[in-house]
Parts: structure tokens; sequence; C-alpha cells
């Protein structure tokens, strides 16, 4: 099938399974005509995911937690494919504790690992994967508007997305001059593995579905969609921004 995306190669990091937002980007993707190369964190999850991948995905470990396993998986990346065209970064994690105690009662370790895998590990995939993208390339991170709002029970994740969408400006101003544009999508509440680590997660998906415009909740597959569109040339005005497809509920 040919689409928007036709002849690119992206790289997709995040997909725990059929229902991550990563996924939803993965099958807009593949609709659009893209060849995609899957990173998953462990062997735990590299079992789910070759339940239902397509043989045509290619599946690459890559915890981001060390720098050295990012720089890894995009030489093996650069090596097996050349150059590629766009890199999405669905990551984000803080341990139960930290996620779910006020964030007043954050500790420094727990603060540090939820910036270092939600939001440093943005600039190392940016920093391992530029050398290996096309001009025009494109970064895309997930983030949620707990950014900029005090949003109940998202705690230290709030934080740690204040950072990730300052780490997208930062960095769309120092790979812009080789043709690489940095976005984010903060998308609405969605029932991931992720959401489920949020205390009262039922709660905020549903107060976030009745904030919608229509009150439904934004979907993964609309969600991929916008993402495919943010790894195309359609979009290669667009850098340094933080997109919202929530369906509205930042609005109010
Ligand atoms: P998910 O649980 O499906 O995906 C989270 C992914 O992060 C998993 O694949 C997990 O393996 C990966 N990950 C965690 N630690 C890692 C590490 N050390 N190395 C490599 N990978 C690691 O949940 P999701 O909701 O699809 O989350 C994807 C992104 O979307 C996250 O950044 C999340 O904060 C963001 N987001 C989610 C929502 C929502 O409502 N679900 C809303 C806005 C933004």
């Amino acid at each position: 099938m040919s689409g928007f995306l036709d002849g690119k190669t992206i790289v997709i990091m995040g997909v725990a399974n059929k229902r991550s937002i990563a996924w939803g980007c993965t099958q807009a993707i593949l609709n659009q005509g893209a060849k995609v190369v899957l990173t998953y964190q462990n062997d735990r999850i590299k079992k789910s995911l070759e339940r239902f991948v397509p043989d045509d995905a290619d599946l690459l470990e890559c915890d981001v937690s060390d720098d050295e396993n990012v720089k890894a998986a995009f030489e093996q990346i650069g090596s097996k494919y050349g150059k590629i065209d766009g890199v999405i970064h669905a990551i984000a994690y803080a341990d139960k504790d930290t996620l779910t105690s006020g964030l007043v009662n954050t500790t420094k370790v727990g603060y540090d690992l939820a910036q270092n895998i939600s939001a440093y590990s943005l600039i190392s995939v940016a920093r391992y994967a530029e050398p290996v993208l096309n001009n025009p390339g494109s970064i895309l991170t997930l983030t949620y508007f707990g950014s900029t709002r005090a949003i109940p029970n998202y705690n230290m994740m709030g934080v740690a997305k204040a950072a990730l969408e300052a780490n997208v400006r930062y960095l769309a101003s120092d790979l812009g001059a080789n043709g690489v544009r940095v976005n984010a999508i903060s998308a609405g509440a969605v029932k991931t593995l992720a959401v489920t680590g949020i205390k009262h997660h039922s709660e905020l998906l549903k107060e976030s579905e009745s904030r919608t415009v229509d009150q439904k909740s934004v979907t993964t597959a609309e969600i991929g969609n916008v993402a495919a569109f943010l790894m195309s040339d359609l979009s290669t005005g667009m850098t340094g921004d933080v997109v919202y497809v929530d369906k509205g509920v930042h609005l109010i």
C-alpha cells in the first residue's frame, strides 16, 4: 500500500502491548507505507511483542536507562538500514512509591529515576540517532498536560514531562541546522500499562473523557495518525512544538 511515508524507515521506541500509544503510532505509520523498527526494553516485552507484531517489523533491544544501550542500538540501526527518517520516543517510568505519593514526598532517588527514563532519555536518543537521521528527519516524543497543570495524582510525572517539553525545544534548536525536527504530542489520557501506575487512574480516565469536546476519549489510532504526519515531510515546517491530541481536554 502506498502512503505519505513511502520509502521511509521509522524507529519506534516504547511498544509494550497492543494498548501502547507507540502501537497506535506503529499501525498508522505502517499504513502510510513506512518500514518500522521497534525497540523494546527487555526480554519480557520482546516475548509480548512477538505475539502480535508483523514479520516485516524488525525488533531491537534498547533499555534507555544506560546511554551505552542507546548508542549501541542506533549504531546497529545505522549499520543495518543506513539512514533512517524518524524516531518516536514513547517511554516513561517512575517507581510506584514516587508516582503514588505527593510530589512533596519524592525522594532524590525516585526523582532521578523518573527524570532519567522519562526526560533525559530523549536527549540521549536524539544524540545517538542524529548521525543516522536523514535530512529532513523527525524526532517525536509523547507528553501529557500534567506538565503545565497540577493534575491530581500525576505527581512526579508532571515534573518529568515539564522537563521533557523543555528538552524538545532545546533539542529542536540544536538539531535544526541539520534538518532534524523535534516535537511532542501531548496526548489525552488513554488506558495503557503506564496509566495503571497512577493512583485512582480510573477516575483520571473518566474525568478526562468527560472533558473532551464530545465525551469520547482520544484513541491510540488518532494519536498515531498525528504521529505519522509528524514523521512525514508534510510537517517540515514544525519543530520545537507540543501538539495537543486530546480532543480538547486541555481547553477546559
Ligand atoms: P506503555 O506502558 O504502553 O508504554 C510505556 C513504555 O515505556 C513501555 O513500552 C516500556 O517498556 C517503556 N519503558 C519504560 N522504561 C523503559 C526503559 N528503561 N527503557 C526502554 N523503554 C522503557 O504506556 P503509554 O501510555 O503508551 O506510554 C507511552 C508514552 O506516552 C509515555 O511517555 C507516556 O507518559 C505518554 N503518555 C501517555 C498517556 C496516556 O494516557 N496513556 C497520555 C499522555 C502521554
